[in-house]
């Protein structure tokens, strides 16, 4: 074997301990070589070097039955922080995120949407010190910085290839971030790391396929299969909010006509509205419902049909085991899960499929982007430790 692939296999093999005690804790050295697959040697010297790296607590316990002492090892969480960020149009929000994904600290901050990639870097930057240094956060122990974004992420390199929401175009976000703060940066799609939280802490903890759909300003989903985001080959897949639902639809931001956002999306939803009569938010729209006017009851309705069909495509392709809803709407609007389930679910999602999978919102909610992201840039770090 060349010595760069014994580096790699080591660097494998060490993440790969480390996440199992991280999610299997408290846990045994013989238990973990059983799971892995590890010999018991290597699992040992793994362990010795975490523990002497403060990042593991060794616990003995007699084991029930057999009366036979064996150490247990468990996680210091505060060992390691990472810091996750998320940005959207008009609002960055930044947390302290410990080894578990708890939040330890977090802020919200406005971003003026015509601002540049540089200004929006630099006001990340500051706000993060200002956070860091309010709640005496140890910076010694921060391993990075992840970045969670609405858009397509070339998520080796750090490069936002595309953005809508944020009006950019090949930013290099990873380096330009790197420059000003000295971490770390690992950048991604905000719904992939969203999934990753959920999966890892939230409404799909235990799940081994998840797929994550995202209802809000744009219309999006992301697959967690045993743990690992699914990427594709540039990382966008997930992106069904621009599969074609009508060629004759309206036309959708990405410049072609009938995408499934359309139909769902807060900003398709009030365009709509607005022929009708002016609408300013989405609490409007759901008011006009409410009160029971029949043309936002039909607009209303057709969005919460179209996420039943969603919903059944994604299980129909990927046949995940937990089904997770997020985003704005949902989170502005959580009956709209029990609706989409108790009304649409017999006509839209296919019938041997329908109890193959659990059902669920989003827990994380408004956390999740930012934990995921600070737990991506927590792999990132153990990958390359
Ligand atoms: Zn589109």
């Amino acid at each position: 074997m060349k010595k760069h692939d014994q580096d790699f296999m080591k660097r494998q093999n060490r993440l790969t301990v480390f996440e199992m005690i991280k999610n299997h804790h408290p846990i045994s050295r013989a238990s973990i070589a059983k799971r892995t697959g590890m010999s018991p040697t290597t699992v040992s010297r793994i362990v010795g070097e975490l523990t002497e790296q403060g990042y593991l607590l060794n616990s003995e316990q007699v084991s029930a039955g057999l009366g036979r002492k064996s150490t247990l090892l468990g996680m210091v969480n505060a060992s390691v922080l990472a810091v996750g960020v998320e940005l959207d149009r008009t609002r960055m929000s930044i947390g302290v995120v410990d080894l578990q994904g708890n939040m330890v600290c977090s802020g919200k901050y406005p971003r003026v949407p015509e601002e540049s990639a540089e200004q929006t870097l630099m006001h990340i930057g500051a706000a993060m010190e200002e956070l860091v240094q309010q709640h005496t956060i140890d910076r010694t122990r921060i391993v990075g910085i992840g970045v969670g974004l609405p858009g397509i992420v070339d998520n080796e390199k750090g490069v936002v290839l595309f953005s809508v929401q944020l009006g950019w175009r090949n930013v290099a976000l990873a380096e330009q971030l790197k420059e000003l703060t000295g971490f770390e940066i690992a950048v991604d799609n905000e719904l992939k790391v969203k999934a990753l939280a959920e999966q890892l802490k939230g409404a799909a903890v235990g799940s081994s396929c998840t797929a994550l759909l995202g209802f809000g300003n744009g219309v999006g989903s992301a697959l967690i299969l045993d743990g690992e985001i699914y990427r594709g080959v540039m990382n966008s897949a997930g992106e069904i909010g621009h599969t074609t639902v009508d060629p004759n639809g309206t036309m959708c931001e990405c410049g072609k006509t009938g995408c499934l956002q359309t139909y769902i999306n807060i900003s398709s939803l009030l365009a709509e509205a607005n022929r009708i009569r002016p609408v300013g938010t989405i609490e409007e729209l759901f008011e006009a419902r409410q009160a029971g006017e029949r043309w936002a009851v039909q607009l209303i309705e057709r969005a919460l049909i179209y996420m039943a069909i969603t919903i059944n495509n994604v299980v129909c392709m990927y046949n995940p085991d937990s089904v997770i809803l997020s985003g704005e709407l949902i989170d502005k609007f959580p009956d709209i899960c029990d609706e989409v389930e108790q009304l649409y679910f017999s006509r839209f999602v296919w019938e041997p499929l329908r109890a193959s999978f659990a059902f669920r919102r989003s827990m994380l909610s408004e956390e999740g982007v930012m934990i995921g992201s600070g737990l991506l840039s927590q792999n990132r770090f153990f990958a390359l430790a």
